[in-house]
């Protein structure tokens, strides 16, 4: 067997591989299982390649296991200042909206973003050294353009946004709806709006929001009790496009065009993750190569902690995307 180590595991960066179950037609046309896990190692069957993570999730996890285990432990970082960005990538109806709860999901379904924000609004009940105030925001990007998901009328969230540094390196889209929130009913009801206008939107139909990126973003403000000068952190969860190449669905023209977008925006996140992993020194990060990069540019490596999620099926019919998420998940350690 040949296995891919972790030779060096950076704290800020880490990648969980999360398989999901079976679904019903792949279980009525007796597709087996390709993918099986072990402790931290994921191997694929007719393969000798092992892969090897920081953590591994199998078909039988559940979204508390995710949580208690990948996500929580992160969360405390926010109140010390750093930046968090939670990335879910992999191949459409791998389980990405699933395990992050974009779109919602209750009780055992509850997914990352309606856990971390119970788990925040909690947290700040005991933070005794600032009083802190929560704002959130929503966007899509799709074919190298945002759309405001919070926007208050659909019209005008039409209006491309643009993305700006600030003088202090922060990244901000000006015009981007920024709402400030008090509790995690709240919060949770700006994540349904954003995510039914994501599903109605006039250009969403089923096919787009599988190709394009939706960041939910959650921003802390700390007004330190003590005068010292406020700050700012922001918890990006961001569920990516799906991975799949655009050869294989064979089309031309403007779903072509998508495809090769998408890949432009999730090529160059695997390169400047790849980047920040060798943490050379002055090495040059390619946050400018697309726009999910240069949005995420303040939330990944520099002061903040990330997750990257691969989601992947079990079945041996995509057996081929399995891998090719393997290897990109591998790409960041
Ligand atoms: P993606 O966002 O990657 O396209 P989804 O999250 O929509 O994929 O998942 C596809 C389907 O599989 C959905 O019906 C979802 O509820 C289901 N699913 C995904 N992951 C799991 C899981 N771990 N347990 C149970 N059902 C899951
Ligand atoms: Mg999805």
């Amino acid at each position: 067997i040949n296995l891919f180590c972790i030779i060096k595991m950076s704290e800020s960066l880490q990648v969980a591989v999360r398989v999901r179950p079976l679904n019903e037609k792949e279980r009525l046309s007796s597709q087996s299982e390709a993918v099986t896990t072990f402790g931290k190692v994921v191997s694929v069957r007719d393969s000798d390649q092992a892969f090897s993570f920081t953590d591994v999730y199998g078909v039988s996890s559940t979204q508390e296991e995710v949580f208690s285990k990948s996500v929580k432990p992160l969360l405390e970082n926010l109140f010390k200042g750093y930046n968090l960005t939670i990335l879910a990538y992999g191949q459409t109806g791998s389980g990405k909206t699933y395990t992050m709860g974009t779109s919602g999901g209750e009780g055992r379904d509850a997914g990352m973003i309606l856990k971390s924000i119970q788990y925040i609004f909690d947290r700040i009940e005991v933070s005794t050294d600032c009083e802190i105030s929560v704002s959130v925001s929503f966007l899509e990007l799709y074919m190298e353009e945002f759309r405001d998901l919070l926007a208050s009328t659909h019209l005008g969230s039409n209006n491309p946004l643009d993305i700006r540094e600030d003088g202090t390196g922060n990244i901000i889209v000006p015009g981007l709806t920024e709402i400030a929130v008090s509790n995690p009913e709240e919060t949770l009801s700006w994540l349904a709006q954003g995510s039914q206008f994501r599903k109605t939107g006039a250009t969403a139909m089923n096919v787009v929001s599988s190709r394009s990126h939706a960041v939910f973003t959650i921003k802390l403000e700390c007004n330190h009790l003590d005068g010292s000068p406020a700050t700012v952190s922001k918890f990006s969860l961001v569920d990516l496009a799906g991975s799949e190449r655009a050869k294989k669905t064979g089309t031309t023209g403007e779903r072509m065009q998508e495809g090769i977008d998408i890949n432009k925006g999730l090529l160059a996140l695997g390169n400047v993750i790849s980047a920040l992993s060798e943490q050379k020194r002055g090495r040059h990060i390619p946050y400018r190569d697309s726009k999910l990069t240069r949005l995420l540019q303040d939330s990944l490596g520099g002061n903040s902690h990330t997750l990257m999620i691969a989601c992947v099926s079990p079945a041996a019919g995509n057996l081929q995307e399995t891998v090719s998420t393997l290897r990109y998940a591998t790409r960041a350690l």
